[in-house]
């Protein structure tokens, strides 16, 4: 009964995917959670890219949309340049993350994989040097499972890698803190909004991602080295802005940590342990989305897992196959993304403003999405009139 091919801690919107793929892949899965009601408390701002449906094979779930999105508004820190970005890119959704990450289960579940909720990891089990298994307490009471391989998809604050003997530690710098308020009586179109300022979200942005046509989710994440925290932003923000949010009224708190530096991938994999999703910082620099990403590397780690504890291999140097696709399909762009990032972070206002005023929409689209090369000549004449964001721009050379 206790005995598994695949466990994974955490169902999240990483661990529903690696248990789906590792099910279909023809492996006996047990996926545990210690929520009782998978996606709550929801954390997060919900929005989510069409594209990624599409590259993950999956269907949205009607019923899981609170709102469908056509477009993104970015705006300047002195508010006078509002760019309108609508392509395949900023085409999506914001989700209901307790319908979204519910029916991810369910779809791992229709493909044989058990889950388990109210139930939580506290301990691996190791024997000869290998990770075998994990402890958790299911309904209150204490259990072991056994699998040669377990997956480490508990999220932001993970232990469970840690507990096996990988170093999943992200600095403060490299951490963001996020905080939102679920608001009423807000206008909503069908576009998100991001405010781009470093003096009002530092080394971060002021989000407003609708979930209907008058309530939103409204925050702001800030570099973890910022004090003195993101609610005492967020609410600065709310009150210096009335023409935008004067008549809101706030029905739910949500705030998390996101780690925002360079993703794990060999140092995600040990002896029968891979760590995927956020606990493994698979999240992207700049704007922290990692609901996708998540997904993304669920469904490679359970794919991998599964099929080294079908041929009994679930040894290191077999699991680093995860690390391996990881790294062509996911880790350059992502580095190119905190390349970006940590120009973007030493922006001042007026920089941030020049740079807006500048550049038409289409060239901040491509410097947003790091494609550098498109914007260098923009740039360029921008630096001969703005010689003192020379060195800061240098760092994306
Ligand atoms: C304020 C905020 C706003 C955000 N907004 C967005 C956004 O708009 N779009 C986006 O793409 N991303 C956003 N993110 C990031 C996104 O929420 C995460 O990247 C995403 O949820 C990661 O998925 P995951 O499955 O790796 O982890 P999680 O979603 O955190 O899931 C981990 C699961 O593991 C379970 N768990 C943890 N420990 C244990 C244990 N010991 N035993 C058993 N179960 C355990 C948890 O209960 C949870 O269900 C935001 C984050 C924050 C904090």
């Amino acid at each position: 009964m206790d005995k598994y091919d695949v466990i994974i801690a955490g169902c999240g919107p990483c661990g529903a995917m690696a248990a789906r793929a590792a099910a279909k892949a023809g492996a006996k899965v047990l996926a545990l959670d210690r929520r009782k009601e998978l996606g709550a408390p929801v954390r997060c701002g919900e929005g989510i890219g069409l594209h990624w449906m599409d590259e993950l094979g999956l269907k949205m779930n009607p019923k899981a949309v609170s709102a469908e999105i056509n477009g993104s508004v970015l705006v300047s820190p002195d508010w006078k340049r509002r760019v309108v970005i609508r392509n395949k890119e900023t085409k999506g959704f914001v989700v209901d993350r307790k319908v979204f990450d519910k029916d991810l289960a369910i779809e791992a579940g229709r493909c044989g994989a058990d889950i388990s909720v109210h139930s939580e990891v506290y301990d691996v089990i190791k024997e000869g040097g290998k990770i075998a298994g994990v402890k958790a307490i299911v309904d209150g009471k204490k259990h072991e499972f056994h699998a040669p391989v377990v997956i480490a998809a508990d999220g932001g604050e993970s232990t469970i890698a840690r507990l096996a003997g990988l170093n999943t530690t992200a600095t403060l710098y490299d951490t963001d803190f996020g905080v939102e308020y679920e608001m009423v009586n807000v206008d909503c179109v069908d576009l998100i909004e991001v405010y781009f300022s470093n003096a009002d979200a530092p080394r971060g942005y002021v989000w407003i991602f609708p979930k209907g046509k008058d309530v939103a989710n409204v925050g702001v994440g800030i570099g973890g080295l910022h004090a003195p925290n993101a609610k005492y932003y967020l609410d600065k923000w709310i009150k210096a802005h009335p023409e935008r949010l004067g008549k809101a009224k706030t029905v739910a708190i949500k705030g998390g940590i996101i780690p925002v530096g360079a993703p794990m991938t060999d140092e995600a994999v040990g002896e029968g342990i891979i760590a995927a999703g956020t606990a493994a910082h698979q999240v992207d620099p700049i704007h922290g989305g990692g609901i996708c990403l998540a997904m993304e590397a669920g469904k490679i780690a359970g794919e991998v897992a599964a099929k080294n504890a079908l041929a009994k291999t679930c040894d290191r140097a077999h699991l680093l196959e995860y690390a391996e696709i990881y790294k062509k399909v996911r880790e350059p762009k992502l580095l190119k993304r905190l390349k970006l990032r940590k120009v973007l972070e030493k922006l001042s206002d007026d920089d941030f403003n020049a740079i807006f005023h500048h550049l038409d929409d289409k060239d901040i689209d491509n410097l947003l999405k790091s494609n550098f090369a498109a914007v260098v000549g923009k740039m360029t004449s921008l630096l001969i009139t703005k010689p003192g964001l020379i060195k800061t721009m240098s760092g994306l050379l």
